[in-house]
């Protein structure tokens, strides 16, 4: 189900709860509404459509890919560049990102993953994690 987008600081600075089983719904609407919002959004925490768990969903170059509680174990090749979001409105702020990434993850399944990210995809999920510990660009 598309979900309206919640643009409360107060509540997007809260830190998301681990996510399980019970929060595939939620996963599924996060799907839904960045569907939704395909040309102007690559990426999305459930804390952007009301949900403090640790979901996120990002475009990975050819569909949107679901992780549930992903957590960085390596990161290299740090770089400046600038961010919008869909949450917050103006311009592109500045950030400091890493090129490639590894992620610690589960699946839709809530199986384990283990996986590398490069450039932009990488980027995304960087900034979808920030979002699940609270932190806006
Ligand atoms: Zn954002």
């Amino acid at each position: 189900m598309i979900k309206e987008l919640v643009h409360d600081p107060i509540f997007l600075a809260r830190v998301s709860e681990p996510a399980d089983i019970g929060d595939v719904q939620t996963a599924l609407d996060l799907v839904d509404t960045i569907t939704a919002h395909k040309d102007s959004c690559v990426g999305m925490a459930a804390n952007m459509i009301g949900v403090l768990k640790r979901i996120i969903v990002f475009d990975n170059g050819g569909g949107f890919e679901v992780m549930f509680n992903p957590e960085i174990i390596k990161c290299s090749e740090p770089f400046d560049t600038a961010e919008g979001c869909l949450s917050l409105l103006g311009d592109p702020r500045p950030v400091k990102r890493f090129r490639s990434i590894k992620v610690k993850f589960q699946n839709m399944e809530l199986k384990p993953r283990i996986k590398t990210y490069s450039g932009f995809a990488a980027q995304i999920i960087q900034h979808e994690i920030d979002h699940c510990n609270g932190i806006l660009i």
